[in-house]
């Protein structure tokens, strides 16, 4: 497998309980390198843009209002496998799912307030990274 580059958001229930180094030492205990990350509060508009996908599921509102509830970290995350290899660190959607040691058991509190995101295939990470960060902004 090839070296690729994925997405990672450590959510607001992470940022507000001061989990960002925690959660960072995590993707690099498992091999990720952080090639890029800022700290930004999204606006409700760039937040259901984002989540656009889940726009018809009963959630939607309140995955909204929650990602702009406080800041946010973006990140791009580089390594081998990195997009499975970032869902396996990530753990299930709800924690209570989540295998031990993944960054959802260990720090998630429920189903919507699960600390981090991450892509899910190389078309969706290629599209999350663009639509968070410049060229300018990531180091080759
Ligand atoms: P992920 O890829 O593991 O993040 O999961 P999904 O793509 O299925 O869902 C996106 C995000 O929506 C999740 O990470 C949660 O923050 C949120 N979400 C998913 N299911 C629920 C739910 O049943 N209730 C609430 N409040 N949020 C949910």
């Amino acid at each position: 497998m090839a070296i690729q580059r994925t997405f990672s958001i450590i959510k607001p229930d992470a940022t507000k309980r001061n989990l960002t180094g925690a959660i960072a030492a995590k993707f690099e205990e498992a091999g990720l390198r952080i090639v890029a990350s800022k700290r930004i509060q999204l606006t409700l508009a760039q937040a259901q843009t984002f989540y656009g996908v889940h726009s018809e599921r009963p959630f939607f509102g309140e995955l909204c209002e929650f990602m702009i509830s406080e800041p946010i970290v973006v990140q791009v995350l580089e390594g081998e496998d990195a997009i499975a290899k970032n869902r396996e660190v990530m753990g299930a959607t709800n924690p209570a799912d989540a295998a031990e040691g993944t960054i959802r058991k260990e720090f998630a509190l429920s189903i919507g307030e699960n600390s981090v995101h991450g892509s899910d295939a190389p078309e969706t990470a290629a599209e999350e990274i663009a639509f968070f960060f410049s060229g300018l902004e990531l180091v080759g």
